[in-house]
């Protein structure tokens, strides 16, 4: 019956198609990071790499906030 086996071809491929597609749209609506610094006081743009790897502060936030967690660690640990 090669009718049906080309329907079914036909209808999986239709539905590979659509999850390729949604996939594609629910990457595009979930961005990981921000655009802009989370600081208010600052703003800064952040640059897309840092963005997709989920990053919310600009790089000199980043850094003032690890020095503090840092600092935080060390009182913990006393
Ligand atoms: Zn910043």
């Amino acid at each position: 019956m090669p009718d049906a086996i080309d329907q079914i071809q036909d209808v999986s491929e239709r539905h590979l198609a659509n999850s390729l597609q949604h996939r594609k749209r629910v990457r595009a609506n979930r961005l990981p990071g921000l655009t802009q610094c989370e600081d208010v006081d600052c703003r800064a743009d952040i640059a897309p790499a840092r963005t997709e790897m989920g990053a919310r502060l600009c790089v000199g936030c980043q850094t003032a906030e690890e020095a503090r967690g840092a600092q935080h660690a060390a009182w913990g640990r006393r």
